[in-house]
This record gives C-alpha cells, structure tokens and sequence, in this order.
C-alpha cells in the first residue's frame, strides 16, 4: 500500500495522479493483478475519464453542479456541504485497474483523477496493488 498526497487548490477540482499510480505499480513489481485507488474521503472521489482534453475535467464538475443542487439537503445545516457529499457518493471512493505486463491496463484516452469536491484542502489517495494468486 502506498499513499500519494494531493493539494487542491480550487474548491471543485480534479486531478490526476496516473503517474504516481504507475510509479507505484512500476515499483510492487507485481506483473499480473489488480490496482485499487482509494479516496479515503467523505467529500472527494476516484474516477477515470480522459486526458486528453482538460476541459472533461471542468465539464464532469459543472454536469454534477447542474444536477445536484447546493444548500438545500439536511445535512447542510450541520457544515453547509450536502452537495459535495452527494458528487462523492455518486462518483464512488475508488477504481480498481488491470495489471497486465507490469503495466495498468488503460486505454490510451484514460487516466486516474481524484475529484475533490470539497477543496481547496490536502486530499489522500491510497494505492494497493495485488499480485494474481
Ligand atoms: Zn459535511
């Protein structure tokens, strides 16, 4: 297991950490397996989408907003952030990646991004790489 530590600097941002992921898949040795990445976070999530162009970045961000509305669930009366919990829960903690040849398994248009829907803050992402038994 290892744990790469991001630094948001916006309040909805997603960033990708695919080269970390790889550098510690690269470093397990494992050549056959299975990646998890895990957002161990209430308000922050895993999902894998494109690289290419960094306005799907922005674009999943606003869809989300345009669906979930802000400021009118229960728990916003404990900490105002309803919303950022419900993008969390929709997008879901984590991913699991194909090891194949040493590599993960993703296609060329794909990375790895946390989404912090709760930032600017410090997030945590827990790799844990398994070899095939
Ligand atoms: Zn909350």
């Amino acid at each position: 297991m290892a744990v790469i530590t991001v630094s948001t600097s916006k309040r909805y941002e997603l960033v990708d950490v695919t080269e970390d992921v790889r550098v510690i898949v690269k470093e397990s040795g494992v050549k056959e397996g299975l990646c998890n990445v895990y957002a161990p976070h209430a308000t922050a999530a895993i999902t894998i989408n494109e690289n290419a162009d960094p306005n799907i970045r922005d674009d999943i961000s606003d869809a989300l907003s345009q669906l979930i509305k802000e400021g009118c669930w229960r728990h916003d009366r404990i900490d105002n952030n309803a919303a950022s919990h419900i993008k969390a829960a929709i997008v879901g903690a984590s991913e699991t990646i194909p090891i194949v040849n040493g590599e993960l398994a993703m296609g060329t248009w794909q990375d790895i991004f946390i989404c912090d829907f709760d930032g600017p803050r410090t997030r945590k992402v827990i790799v844990t790489v398994l070899p095939k038994s």
